[in-house]
């Protein structure tokens, strides 16, 4: 089968590092994006260059039928999708009380509905093929709960149960499904946090420092491809030992 990867959210931060990652090891990627097209275009241009074939899409992973349609295109120009990273997501600190309706549904659309509408979009063709792989991107806070996130840790924790459940439901058909939940990791997303706070993050992790998206395109990389071919179901936690 040739190696042909979608990775949602790849403009910027962990989603770039992984489309990187999986370009140098041959596959053909499309690097989606929701807003930043200049980011999408400049990674496209990066991996080009160094001889890789790469396609943008811009989509909203919360609309099952922009993904449906990125999925069309993504199979016109490079064939069926081998590898599936779902790994756009948004993120951010409230405390219950606060959170508004469209907030949390927002929340659910993009870290879990958005989880859901990529894996119809790739499976028909894994389906047929009995073939194939899907990585998630879940988070620590997926496993153990978060103070004032608990919004985002709730849509972490149900994205591992899908991941779970449909590495049980598709391991009959030869597709594995696994899930890499990150610790605090070096992007846009947490420098809201603000300096002082991520100096105490990196202080609190017993390996020293905080993530860099590269930690988890690694992780990726392994359990998207054949070396973890006997490896479904799983989540692997890249945190530096955070959780202990
Ligand atoms: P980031 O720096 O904020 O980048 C987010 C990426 O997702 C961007 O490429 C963005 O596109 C895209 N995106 C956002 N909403 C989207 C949507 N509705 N449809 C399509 N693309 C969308 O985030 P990150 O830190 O790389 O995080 C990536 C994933 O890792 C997320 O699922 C996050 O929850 C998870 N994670 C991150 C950390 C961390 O410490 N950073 C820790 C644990 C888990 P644009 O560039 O177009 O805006």
């Amino acid at each position: 089968m040739e190696k042909t990867a979608l990775i949602t959210g790849a403009s910027r931060g962990i989603g770039r590092a992984v489309a990187r990652r999986l370009a140098r090891e041959g596959y053909s990627v499309c690097i989606n994006f929701l807003e930043r097209e200049d980011k999408a275009r400049e990674l496209a241009a990066e991996i080009e260059a160094a001889g890789g074939r790469t396609m943008i899409f811009q989509a909203d992973v919360a609309d099952p039928e922009a993904v449906l349609a990125m999925g069309k295109a993504v199979k016109e120009r490079f064939g069926p999708i081998s590898l599936l990273v779902s790994n756009a997501g948004i993120a951010g600190q409230i405390q219950i009380q606060d959170v508004q309706e469209a907030q949390w549904q927002r929340y659910f659309d993009v870290n879990v509905k958005g989880f859901k509408n990529c894996v119809q979009a790739v499976l028909p063709d894994m389906l047929a093929k009995k073939a194939g792989s899907i990585v998630s991107i879940s988070s620590i806070w997926g496993t153990r709960g978060a103070s004032c996130e608990s919004l985002y840790s709730a849509t972490k924790h149900a994205l591992i149960g899908l991941t779970k459940s449909l590495a049980m439901e598709l391991a009959p058909s030869g597709i594995r499904v696994n899930c890499v939940a990150p610790g605090v990791i070096d992007t846009d997303m947490v420098q809201v946090l603000g300096q002082e706070t991520l100096s105490e993050l990196a202080a609190m992790t017993p390996l020293g420092r905080l993530g860099k998206p590269e930690d988890i395109a690694e992780a990726v990389a392994f359990l998207g491809g054949e070396k973890a071919s006997f490896i479904t179901g799983q989540v692997l936690t890249v945190d530096g030992g955070f959780l202990g």
